[in-house]
C-alpha cells in the first residue's frame, strides 16, 4: 500500500527530526544580534502599515524558499492583514508537523508586539543557515506571523502614549479582544472584518499553539479569560486596579500545560518571571503568569475561541508596561523578548502527535479526540492528523468518528521528545456517540503558490498593486 509507506516516510522523517537540537541544546546559541543599520536590515523605529508591508515584500522576495507572504482580509479602512509563513516548506504544510502563530497588534495602540514580529521574521531567514536550532524549529515547523490585526487602529494610535485607549479599537470603534464567539456567555458585538478574518483564517489551518502579544502590563495571561460567573469588566485597566484581587480563577482542563506555556514564555523572558507590578497601582503577578479571569474576566477573548473551537493553545503575552513606548527602546524590547518567542514555538513539539487511519491505511478527517479527563477536545485534519501539547505522563487517548468504532489508546509522553502515536480505527455502526468540541470541523488549508488559483491569486493581484504603488 502506497499510504503506509507514505507513513513510514513520515514517520522517518519525524524521527529525524527528534535528533535534531531540542529546546536544551540553545542555551549556548541564543546571542542577541547586533543589527548593522545598513538598508538590509530592519531598523528599530515603529514601520507604519506601508512601511510594515513593504518590508514585508522585500523579505518574501529576498528569501522566498523560507517565507511566504499572504493576506487574511482587509481591515475596514482596506488595509491588509498580513500574515507572514516562515518554514522551511513555506507554501505547503508538512504533513504530521505542527502549524504555529503569533498575532500582534490587536490593539492598535500596544504596537510592541508588532514591532517584535518583524524583528522574529528577520531574525529567522538571518540566522536559519547558521544556528542550528533555527534550522531546526523552521524545517520542523510552519510559523505564521499576523504582525497587525489591528492596522487601522495602529494609524491612530501615538508613539509615547503608555495608557489610555486612542487607537485601541478598530475603525468602528469595537475592541477586537472582545469581538469573538465566547464559551460562557452570549457575545452580542457585532463582527468585524478583523475578526471575521482572523476566524476564517484559523478554521482553515490547524493551528496547534499560539501567542497573542499585548502591551499594558509584563504578564503570560493563559485560558480562560472568561468564567461562568463573574461580573465582566469594560475596562481593562480599571479592572486590572479594581478586580485583581477578587476575581476568581477559570481554569481549562489543559491548567498544567497552559501554565507551563506561560512559564515557558516568562522564564525565558529578561525580566517577565520576577512579576514586579508595572505601578503601585496595577498587580505583581507571581512568576509572571496569571489565568485570564483570575486578572479580569472578559468576554470575546481571542485565546478562549482558538482553545475551545479549534483546540489551539493560545497564551496571552503582555510584554510592555507602557502600551506605546519610544521607539528607542524597542531595542531592549527585543532583547528582553527574543529567547521567550522562539522558545515558547518551540513548544508546539511537547505532547503526542500522529495519525487516526482506517483499517487500509486511509486517514480519517475530522475524527474528535480527548485526552480522558480533559474535556476540551480536537480534530484530526484532512491528512488525519492530530497534535496535542501535554507534559511528561500516562494518558488515554479518546477517538469517536463516524461509521467507526470508538477506541480508547493508553500513551506515555516523556520529556525529551513528542509521542508518536497512529490510531487504527475499525469500522462500525454510524455512531451518534459523543462528539467533542470543537463544533466546527476545522478544513485543512494551503496556501498556493503565487501562480495557482486560490488565496495567492488574490494575494499576488494586491501585491501587484503595491508594487505599483511602491514602485511605480
Ligand atoms: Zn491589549
Amino acid at each position: 500500500m502506497l499510504l503506509p509507506n507514505i507513513l513510514l516516510l513520515i514517520g522517518l522523517c519525524v524521527v529525524y527530526a527528534l535528533a535534531q537540537p531540542t529546546t536544551e541544546d540553545y542555551e549556548g546559541v541564543a546571542q542577541p544580534r547586533i543589527y548593522s543599520p545598513d538598508s538590509q536590515t530592519l531598523d528599530y523605529v515603529y514601520h507604519n502599515h506601508d512601511e510594515m508591508t513593504r518590508f514585508l515584500r522585500a523579505t518574501s522576495a529576498r528569501h522566498p524558499n523560507l517565507t511566504a507572504l499572504y493576506s487574511i482580509g482587509k481591515s475596514i479602512q482596506g488595509r491588509d492583514l498580513w500574515v507572514m509563513v516562515v518554514s522551511s516548506s513555506p507554501y505547503e504544510h508538512m504533513i504530521g508537523k505542527p502549524d504555529v502563530k503569533y498575532v500582534g497588534n490587536i490593539h492598535g495602540n500596544e504596537p510592541v508586539g508588532r514591532e517584535l514580529l518583524l524583528h522574529l521574521i528577520e531574525y529567522f531567514v538571518t540566522n536559519y543557515h547558521t544556528d542550528p536550532y533555527v534550522k531546526w524549529l523552521l524545517d520542523n515547523t510552519r510559523i505564521h506571523i499576523l504582525p497587525s490585526m489591528n492596522p487601522d487602529g495602529y494609524a491612530v494610535s501615538k508613539e509615547g502614549g503608555c495608557d489610555g485607549a486612542q487607537g485601541r479599537y478598530n475603525a468602528r470603534g469595537f475592541d477586537l479582544n472582545r469581538n469573538f464567539p465566547d464559551y460562557f456567555k452570549q457575545n452580542n458585538n457585532r463582527g468585524q472584518p478583523e475578526t471575521d478574518a482572523v476566524k476564517e483564517w484559523i478554521s482553515k489551518i490547524q493551528f496547534v499553539l499560539s501567542g497573542s502579544l499585548h502591551g499594558g502590563a509584563l504578564v503570560a495571561s493563559y485560558p480562560y479569560d472568561n468564567t461562568p460567573n463573574a461580573r465582566i469588566c469594560r475596562s481593562s485597566a480599571l479592572c486590572a486596579m479594581f478586580q485583581s484581587y477578587s476575581s476568581t480563577p477559570s481554569l481549562t482542563p489543559d491548567d498544567d500545560v497552559f501554565k507551563h506555556l506561560s512559564l515557558t514564555y516568562a522564564n525565558n523572558h529578561k525580566k517577565m518571571s520576577r512579576g514586579v507590578a508595572c505601578k503601585s497601582a496595577f498587580p505583581a503577578f507571581e512568576k509572571g503568569i496569571t489565568n485570564g479571569a483570575a486578572w479580569y474576566p472578559l468576554t470575546g477573548g481571542m485565546q478562549d475561541y482558538n482553545y475551545v473551537w479549534y483546540g489551539c493553545m493560545e497564551v496571552t503575552l503582555e510584554i510592555s508596561c507602557c502600551k506605546f513606548p519610544p521607539a528607542q527602546e524597542l531595542r531592549r524590547y527585543w532583547d528582553d523578548n527574543q529567547l521567550s518567542m522562539i522558545k515558547f514555538l518551540a513548544e508546539a513539539h511537547r505532547g503526542v502527535q500522529g495519525f487516526v487511519i482506517d483499517a487500509s491505511g486511509i486517514p480519517v478527517e475530522r475524527a474528535s479526540l480527548k485526552i480522558k479527563g480533559r474535556d476540551v477536545g480536537f480534530q484530526t485534519t484532512r491528512y488525519g492528523e492530530f497534535w496535542r501539547i501535554l507534559l511528561p505522563g500516562v494518558y488515554k487517548l479518546e477517538v469517536y468518528a463516524d461509521g467507526f468504532i470508538p477506541k480508547e489508546v493508553d500513551f506515555v509522553v516523556v520529556e525529551q521528545h513528542p509521542t508518536l502515536l497512529n490510531v487504527t480505527l475499525q469500522p462500525g455502526k454510524r455512531s451518534d456517540g459523543p462528539h467533542f468540541r470543537p463544533f466546527v470541523a476545522p478544513p485543512h488549508y494551503r496556501p498556493q503558490p503565487e501562480r495557482d488559483q486560490g488565496i495567492f491569486s488574490s494575494i499576488s493581484n494586491g501585491l501587484n498593486g503595491l508594487y505599483n504603488s511602491i514602485f511605480g
